[in-house]
């Protein structure tokens, strides 16, 4: 795998998401971070989640890699050398919960396993991922697609964003939100994560 620092995500980036789940349509990006201890590779073993916790949701997401420290003014295609595919794992009835108290997300996000990642891949560019939908499928079946033509904020927005308030340097990942079709997870899932055509990552749900 590729050297992870930091693991940054951000929150209702495809309107279609934010609307399922009730949410308001934020005029600037939401952001919030995940431990690197959450990170595990969708390899095609078994990855396990806490039982007893709620719903556990899937949020299916391109990741980018950061390639170098990012200046000021930048292209997109500069700072970023690789991508992903991932999934944002939110226990969502606790995150209902802590949003209720106008607390972090933390607890809901940052568990152990809850960023899975693929294997990273060359980044084709910002064009290049405007011709390809991503999707992920559970138990055969497909349950989010998504096109980052339908991103409220693009890759550079969200670079942009990140870099202002945390500064980005090589090694840092972001996970760029979640498109419509989120989702539990049960015991015995079979989650499969694709670039268009091809599988990029699956794995299988057991729940404690
Ligand atoms: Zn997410």
């Amino acid at each position: 795998m590729v050297e992870v620092k930091n693991i940054f995500c951000i929150g209702r980036n495809y309107a279609n998401h934010a609307l399922e789940l009730g949410n308001a349509i934020p005029s600037s990006p939401i952001l919030f971070s995940k431990p690197t201890h959450s990170l595990v590779k969708a390899d095609g073993s078994e990855i396990r989640y806490p039982g007893g916790r709620g719903e556990i949701h899937h949020e299916l997401e391109i990741v980018l890699h950061i390639a170098k420290d990012v200046p000021e003014s930048f292209e997109v295609e500069d700072v970023v050398d690789q991508m992903a595919l991932g999934i944002d794992f939110t226990l969502r009835d606790e995150q209902s919960k802590l949003k209720d108290k106008g607390h972090p997300w933390l607890k809901a996000k940052g568990f152990p396993n809850s960023a899975v990642i693929t294997d990273f891949w060359a980044f084709p560019g910002v064009e290049g991922c405007k011709e390809v939908e991503f999707s992920l499928s559970k138990n055969g079946e497909t349950v989010q697609l998504g096109n980052i033509r339908d991103m409220m904020f693009d890759f550079k927005q969200v670079i942009e964003h990140c870099n202002y308030y945390f500064g980005l340097k090589k090694g840092d990942i972001i996970y760029t939100g979640t498109p419509e079709g989120v989702g539990p997870i049960r015991h015995g899932d079979t989650l499969s994560l694709r670039w268009g055509q091809d599988e990029k990552g699956s794995f299988k749900v057991a729940l404690d």
